[in-house]
């Protein structure tokens, strides 16, 4: 048996598939209930992340996780922002804002242009050119 501290509650459970105990499992998809319910009513659709947090009771951190996980989906929520895994700045939808999408393949075109200048040296070195 593989035994391990729950992360949630910190109990000891046999660790299966799941991230948490039974117990915290339950209790998550209580809340995954919750806030599904609740972004489903066309009422709701101007509801921010702090007002489905005050409505349903869930901590904000567990409805990003459920963002995140793509559980629950708020593009056409135009007021439920969570932050950018990034810079922290509001984004309606993934892990990123646009601004740390573009940096993170800027940041990989210049990765492959430094290997393409490698490959060019390399390969010049060897034909003698
Ligand atoms: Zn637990
Ligand atoms: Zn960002």
């Amino acid at each position: 048996m593989d035994l391990t501290n729950c992360p949630q509650c910190g109990k000891l459970y046999v660790k299966k598939i799941r991230e948490t105990c039974d117990v915290c499992y339950k209790e998550e998809e209580k809340q995954y209930d919750l806030v599904y319910k609740f972004v489903r009513r066309s009422e709701n659709r101007l509801a921010t992340l702090l007002d489905t947090h005050h409505k349903t009771g869930v901590p904000e951190k567990t409805i990003i996780k459920f963002i995140h996980q793509g559980r629950i989906r708020v593009v056409g929520f135009p007021n439920f922002t969570y932050p950018c895994d990034g810079c922290d700045s509001p984004i309606l939808d993934g892990r990123l804002c646009e601004g740390c999408k573009t940096k993170i393949q800027n940041d990989l075109k210049i990765e492959e242009l430094i290997k393409t200048k490698q490959e060019e040296l390399r390969s010049s070195y060897y034909t003698g050119q």
